[in-house]
């Protein structure tokens, strides 16, 4: 069995410098040219995984398969790469500290001290070379989130280090992402800020192979000199990562940089062929020549943050571009819709989606905006809480069960039309015991949804704790409100829909976590589709 070759990306200078993009793109690059792939990353912060906090913290909450709840990262990396990632692909300081306690609770480790070094980056290092021993991967590229010179990153610049010292050069490197600003006074490009990273990092004995800059201008070959030869690398690993119009051209940018030839270069690899980005092109062909336009509105609480619904606003751009239509999106914020300006808002959109989300807070807008699009015939697509409350909506407002709520909202409500599931009423601890991850779904024949997936059984990744009523199912569909996807084992409503309407679909699962560039998501390209068809008959 080849050795696996290990690459370790690390930020300089500034946050937000778009690590996660490049380490996909990277991937991306050396994926087609025949090297299997995969991306991990690691997250100095103490909570044991992302699925605490709130969106405005750390934007979107990107569920795995297996029911990792992860940072939004490992959802660019599966958009790119096209494969499912896990819960050994996103590790964090906590969970780390996690399992060091609790091997030091069963006394594991004899007596000794346990310390950061060497017990945390040991942790680390297991962590870090995890999925490397399945063997599966000819390559893994390990993101270290945060910046150089942080003080939680230590301990991961330390196992970077180590690792790098004890599987050698050619099968352990590192790529120093960084910023390269501009002063439009002086109209120069400044390398000092990067030449300070770097030497924080060589403080901490580890040498950046690669330099991939992040610069609005282009860089010069003479800065790229003069950042060579003070970085101490090779001129050729010095990349050049130019603000691009949308991330989807990154990978081909950094193609024409040579960061996967040099990168294969360092780690002794052969590069066999140019790598194949052609079925990639042609996506960005079609996301790039639209031939139309249309309008989505996004309702939720959280829109303020863009990253709050990445894994959504990427399934409709990948949507759009097979059917070549710009989709714009409009965040809508639920907490400012009411019965008075829903018409205002609303009416100049051709699809809405109604958004994932917890809590009160907001809701009532979601319901009067689903009451309007499906009073008006406006493509509807409710994801989660969307679904949920517009399973709401009907029972209110067609079934004429007045008091209909969820449980979440309103615990002693009169009819409780969603309700906490049943396993989840004995738990109390917030983190990763909602119903996550990957389950079956059945569809009913006949249905839209078993159209648009072409398919009579279906897996999507969930993340909820609450549930569609069963004991409300028969008046609801007596009164229009189909379920048409159930979990064939529990029995559980996964879809409903409305067929007196063109386009009404609610889904309890997320479909957006399994749109990828390469294989967009089916009820994103039928929703978009009727959008369109909704547009053309106005
Ligand atoms: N709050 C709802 C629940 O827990 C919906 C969750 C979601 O939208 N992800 O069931």
């Amino acid at each position: 069995m080849a050795q696996t070759k290990y690459i370790f990306v690390t930020g300089g200078v500034s946050s937000s410098l778009g690590k996660g993009i490049i380490a996909a793109s990277l991937a991306k690059l050396l994926q087609a040219q025949k090297y299997s792939v995969t991306i991990q990353k690691f997250d100095p912060y103490l909570n044991v995984d992302p699925g605490t906090l709130n969106p405005y913290e750390h934007g979107e909450c990107f569920v795995t398969d297996d029911g990792a709840e992860t940072d939004l990262d490992l959802g660019h990396y599966e958009r790119f790469l096209n494969v499912r990632t896990s819960q050994a692909n996103n590790v964090t300081t906590g969970r780390v500290y996690q399992s060091v306690i609790e091997k030091e609770r069963r006394g594991e480790f004899l007596g000794k001290t346990v310390q950061v070094i060497p017990h945390i980056t040991n942790e680390i290092k297991h962590r870090m070379m995890l999925l490397g021993e399945s063997g599966e991967y000819d390559i893994i590229i390990t993101e270290i989130g945060g910046t150089v010179g942080d003080i939680e990153s230590l301990p991961y610049i330390e196992s970077v280090r180590q690792l790098v010292w004890e599987l050698g050069e050619e099968n352990a490197m590192v790529i120093h992402l960084t910023l390269i600003p501009y002063l439009s006074a002086a109209g120069e490009l400044k390398t000092k800020p990067t030449q300070h990273s770097v030497k924080t990092l060589m403080e901490s004995g580890v040498k950046a192979n690669v330099l991939v800059c992040r610069t609005e201008h282009s860089i010069s070959d003479d800065i790229k000199r003069k950042l060579a030869l003070f970085c101490n690398v090779k001129q050729e690993a010095v990349i050049e990562s130019i603000d691009a119009d949308t991330i989807y051209d990154v990978p081909l940018l950094m193609q024409k940089e040579g960061l996967d030839k040099v990168v294969l270069k360092t780690l002794n690899l052969p590069a066999p062929v140019e790598a194949d980005m052609e079925k990639w092109k042609a996506f960005l062909q079609k996301y790039k020549n639209p031939k139309e336009t249309i309008h989505i509105g996004l309702i939720g609480k959280y829109v303020e943050l863009q990253d709050s619904y990445k894994s959504i606003l990427e399934a409709v751009s990948h949507a759009g571009a097979s059917s070549q239509t710009k989709v714009k999106v409009h965040s809508i914020h639920s907490e400012y819709l009411d019965p008075s300006n829903v018409e205002e808002k609303l009416k100049a959109l051709d699809g809405v989606i109604v958004a994932p989300g917890f809590g009160e807070r907001g809701i009532q807008g979601k319901i009067d905006a689903i009451r309007y699009v499906r009073e008006n015939k406006i493509p509807f697509l409710g994801i989660c809480l969307g679904m949920q409350m517009a399973v709401i909506e009907h029972a209110r407002n067609v079934a004429g069960i007045n008091a209909a709520n969820s449980t979440e909202m309103d615990e002693t409500c009169g009819d409780p039309v969603i309700s906490i599931m049943e396993e989840q009423k004995t738990i109390e601890d917030k983190g990763g015991t909602m119903r996550l991850g990957a389950w079956k779904c059945a569809l009913t024949n006949d249905s839209l949804v078993a159209k648009v997936y072409q398919a009579k059984e279906i897996e999507e990744r969930h993340r909820h704790r609450y549930e569609f009523n069963d004991a409300y199912r028969k008046t609801l569909e007596d009164s229009g409100l189909k379920a048409t996807g159930i979990n064939p084992e529990t029995g559980l409503v996964e879809v409903v829909e409305n067929p007196a309407h063109p386009w009404f679909v609610g889904v309890q699962y997320h479909p957006e976590y399994k749109s990828t560039v390469l294989n967009p998501h089916p009820l994103f390209i039928s929703f978009v589709e009727a959008s369109l068809a909704y547009y053309h008959g106005k």
